[in-house]
């Protein structure tokens, strides 16, 4: 692997900034490298940590990458500073970009029908030059069908934001179906469509953008507790 890492609680992250990490994604597309990238946020660290199966699973992937202040603040408790958040949402919104001018294969899973549907419009939209090899609403009964096409199809980029931990099971199961950068989003989709929205800048600045989705979603509070939690435990 390209880059050191630093373990917190046993998930070894990358030690990159996000431009060191899109270089290196740019060589892999380049040479045509088969890449799983996970980006984990404290939820997903306490997750692994309560299911075996899935750590193993996320063990396996190429690259995890800090997504959230909350990972980046334990990895300076713990005297191993990271640099800085690598996030699903930008790492997926910089690779468009690059697919935008390079003109690359890209195929969507995820998301409601018509967050998909408005994601798709956006992307032919705004970025003319990507190839979209096809595209599947995140709430199917069967993959086969979809498996099949990315089969196919053969893309070089596959984003899937079916939340954790389907999102990262279905790629492992999937993985070898194409060479390709392989990654989680999470809700990208829902950002990009433009339905939801993410946090103003200024609450990002501030690293609330957490306390803000709160305040829009409060029905995520219980999720939002693994954050204190997960703090907590760092400490210890
Ligand atoms: N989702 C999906 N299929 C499912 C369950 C969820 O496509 O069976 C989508 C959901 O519509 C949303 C995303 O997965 O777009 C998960 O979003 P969430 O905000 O829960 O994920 P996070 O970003 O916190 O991982």
């Amino acid at each position: 692997m390209a880059f050191s890492t630093v373990s917190v609680m046993d998930i070894p992250f990358i030690k990159a900034t996000s431009q060191e990490f899109l270089a290196q994604l740019q060589q892999d597309i380049d040479h045509q490298q088969n890449r799983f990238i996970v980006t984990a946020n404290p939820e997903i660290v306490l997750y692994a940590r309560d299911h075996p199966d899935y750590k193993k699973l996320i063990l396996g992937a190429d690259y995890i990458t800090p997504d959230g202040i909350g990972i980046i603040k334990a990895s300076q408790a713990l005297k191993q500073p990271l640099p800085e958040r690598v996030t699903g949402y930008d790492t997926m919104m910089a690779l468009l970009d690059k697919a935008n001018q390079q003109h690359l294969k890209v195929y969507l899973v995820g998301a409601k029908p018509e967050v998909m549907a408005k994601v798709v419009e956006k992307i032919q939209h705004n970025y003319p030059g990507i190839e979209l090899s096809g595209y599947h609403d995140g709430y199917f009964k069967d993959d086969q069908a979809i498996v099949a096409d990315i089969a196919a199809k053969q893309p070089q980029l596959v984003f899937a934001g079916l939340g954790y931990p389907k999102q990262e099971q279905w790629i492992q199961a999937n993985l070898s179906k194409t060479k390709a950068i392989w990654m989680g989003v999470g809700g990208s989709f829902d950002v990009l469509s433009g339905l939801t929205k993410r946090a103003p800048k200024f609450w990002q600045d501030l690293h609330l953008e957490w306390f803000y989705r709160f305040l829009k979603e409060p029905t995520r509070f219980k999720r939002m507790l693994a954050i204190p939690k997960f703090m907590w435990l760092i400490r210890k």
